[in-house]
């Protein structure tokens, strides 16, 4: 199937309701994932964790994905970080994207993986897989996380070792930030695991939690009275994640209602 490449977008004439923003730099890890960061308009306002609709122009018209916003509040730049589905409307062509490019993208921002969304607790747990991650590269770049929590355990699964070098950079990044260094001694913890390739870490996160690894990690078992847990990934990863919480008593927050865990996909299908 021969499919048409995407129209360049006029940073001065964007089709209306749209910001375009443009392309810094672009970060191929694997051939299945890339990480890219654009300019970030003053207008544009958004809470670490959230999502924004953004894409390119195609036949005249944009055509448009969600994504978490990987980058924190406080950055000047925006961050992504992308699947590349062969054949995949968007991310066929995205993935082709070069600095000095312009992407389409919506001013509003949403998303349930946010502060506001949970009761205060003492531990919070990141739960990802694959790109599910952004979110939390966000959250975990937000000094209010180490004011609000006295340990971020962030858990990342994917099949091949190859396909957690994003997250391993990102950590020691936030590692070795100027400030966030000393915010986050102490108290960020990061356990990436891989499910199909040997690796330090094996293994699904609900494996994790049930059979006493996380737990022992993390110094005691799962509890709604001290801790908070957001989960982004595919749709079976959530249904399993979701299950373990309710069974261990959480109850699921949103923006209106705060709780002690939220989800949210990191795909559709
Ligand atoms: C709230 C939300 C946040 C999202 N944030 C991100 C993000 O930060 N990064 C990102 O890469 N994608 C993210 N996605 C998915 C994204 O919206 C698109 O689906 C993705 O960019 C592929 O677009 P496409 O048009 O190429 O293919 P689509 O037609 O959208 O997808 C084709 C198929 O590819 C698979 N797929 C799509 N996205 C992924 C993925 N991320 N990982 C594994 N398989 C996938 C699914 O099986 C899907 O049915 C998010 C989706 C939602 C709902």
């Amino acid at each position: 199937m021969s499919q048409s490449v995407a129209a360049k977008i006029d940073p001065a004439n964007p089709p209306d309701g749209f910001l375009a923003p443009r392309v810094l730099s672009v970060r191929h890890y694997t051939d299945r994932l890339f990480a890219f960061t654009t300019e970030r308009q003053a207008s544009f306002r958004f809470r670490s964790g959230e999502f924004v609709m953004i894409g390119l122009e195609v036949n005249g018209k944009p055509l448009l994905r969600a994504y978490s916003i990987a980058s924190p509040n406080w950055e000047e730049q925006l961050e992504f970080y992308s699947i590349k589905v062969p054949d995949g409307p968007l991310t066929s062509r995205l993935q082709e994207i070069a600095p000095g490019d312009h992407i389409l993208m919506r001013p509003k921002p949403v998303g349930t993986l946010v502060f506001d969304a949970l009761l205060p607790g003492k531990r919070l747990f990141l739960f990802s897989t694959g790109t599910g991650i952004a979110p939390f590269a966000s959250i975990i770049r937000d000094p209010e996380v180490y004011e609000k929590f006295d340990h971020v355990f962030l858990l990342q699964t994917c099949r091949e070792v190859a396909e957690l070098q994003y997250g391993i950079d990102l950590v020691r990044s936030v590692r070795e930030h100027e400030f966030l260094a000393e915010l986050c001694r102490d108290k960020l913890h990061h356990i990436p695991a891989a499910t199909r390739e040997p690796f330090e870490n094996s293994g699904r996160i609900d494996a994790w939690i049930e059979d006493g690894r996380l737990a022992g990690i993390a110094g005691g078992e799962l509890s709604p009275e001290t801790d908070r847990v957001m989960i982004c990934g595919s749709m079976a990863m959530l249904q399993t994640l979701k299950a373990v919480c309710e069974g261990r008593g959480f109850q699921e927050g949103s923006n209106a209602d705060p709780g002690q865990f939220v989800i949210e996909r990191a795909f559709v299908g």
